[in-house]
């Protein structure tokens, strides 16, 4: 069996926001060419997690090591193939779904290919994602949600990242779109990138991801395996003991 080399490893971090503490000795390794669920209740901390991975937010303490090496800000995290999807759909309404897609997260063109490549690139993208042809020089603010959503994950995609994170991507997105969206991280996988998805739909969880880290709290109560994923498990893990017991 071929071991795959790990994406992702954090030890012991610590994130805290004032007086809440949003993670608190979280440690897990993810692998490239695999999708890692981060999954917990609301305000569990899945969000926060995420932006210590991209390198959004430094950790109070505790190692965060993405390909060996560890950003501390965005433009190191893009320079190490991190492309973070953030849970707000993050769009300028008033331009393009061409300037949206190429938008780079300083507001700035992320890219100094000629308009014509990436005006190829985007229809390519979006017909992939969308199941249909949606004009590139359509403006977003007259969109509809899902389609605002496609266009960040489409965004994220276009970095070509080695570590794609998803933090609740298929939020406003019907049952066929996400089938669309894990058909195309599973392409990505085989392509060796590492995938997290943060969701709190276990269902889909359970249909896409390799492996799970289960947070409760700010705390990891649970790193399974993909034949541990389970919604049984999963349910048990983000219920905690107190309630098992009532
Ligand atoms: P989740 O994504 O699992 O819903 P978050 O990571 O967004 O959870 O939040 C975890 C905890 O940290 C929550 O109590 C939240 O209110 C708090 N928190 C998150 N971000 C901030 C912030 N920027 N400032 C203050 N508190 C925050
Ligand atoms: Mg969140």
């Amino acid at each position: 069996r071929i071991v795959s080399a790990v994406a992702a490893e954090l030890i012991d971090v610590r994130k805290t926001f004032g007086p809440t503490v949003a993670l608190d000795r979280v440690s897990l390794r993810a692998y490239e060419g695999e999708v890692h669920a981060i999954i917990g209740g609301n305000g569990s901390g899945k969000s926060t997690l995420a932006k210590v991975i991209s390198g959004v937010l430094v950790p109070d303490s505790g190692q965060v090591s993405i390909f060996g090496k560890t950003a501390t800000n965005p433009s190191e995290s893009k320079a190490l193939g991190i492309a973070n999807v953030y849970q707000e759909v993050l769009v300028a309404d008033e331009c393009s779904v061409l300037d949206n897609l190429f938008l780079g997260a300083d507001g700035l063109f992320a890219t100094a290919e000629p308009r014509e490549d990436r005006y190829a690139k985007a229809q390519r993208i979006l017909s992939d994602l969308l199941g249909f042809d949606l004009d590139p020089n359509a403006i977003v603010g007259e969109l509809p949600l899902s389609i605002k959503q496609w266009i960040t994950i489409a965004r994220g995609m276009l970095t070509n990242p080695r570590l794609l994170i998803l933090d609740e991507s298929s939020a406003a997105l019907d049952f066929e779109a996400t089938e669309r969206l894990f058909k195309k991280m599973r392409e990505m996988k085989a392509k060796g990138c590492a995938i997290f998805i943060v969701t709190h739909r276990i269902a889909e969880l359970v249909r896409i991801a390799d492996r799970a880290t289960v947070l409760r709290d700010g705390v990891s109560v649970g790193a399974l395996s993909k034949d541990e994923i389970t919604e049984e498990n999963i349910l048990h893990l983000i219920a905690g003991p107190e309630r098992e017991r009532a």
